[in-house]
């Protein structure tokens, strides 16, 4: 499908578009999901639970791969559920991702 505000090519599945930003007009499977995510209070619960995952796994293997992996996870959690724990997500995800590589460093040196 094209976007209605640029004409770009956008995938039927984003509720955005990827190039302007403008919220695409949603087919009605979209619409059901989003019904059935807000009457269930667990839309998008994924994306924070393995942001903390991978945020936590950084610290102890390959920490860019899991920082990385944790900071994406961040933004959909930003996306999807909650802007304040996105953030945080995306925080730890960097701070751990340091650490992480800190320590294999160190690890490296003994
Ligand atoms: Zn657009």
């Amino acid at each position: 499908m094209k976007c209605p505000t640029c004409g770009i090519s956008v995938s039927k599945r984003n509720l955005t578009c990827h190039s302007c930003e403008a919220e695409l007009p949603r087919t009605a499977e979209q619409e059901m999901a989003a019904t059935a995510e807000s009457g269930g209070g667990g839309g998008g619960k994924i994306f924070p639970i393995l942001g903390w995952v991978f945020a936590i796994l950084s610290l102890f293997v390959i920490p860019i791969l899991f920082g990385i992996a944790g900071i994406v996870m961040g933004v959909f959690t930003i996306k999807r559920r909650s802007k304040i724990h996105g953030i945080i997500i995306i925080i730890a995800s960097i701070v751990l991702m340091i650490l992480g590589s800190v320590i294999s460093a160190l690890m490296m040196m003994v």
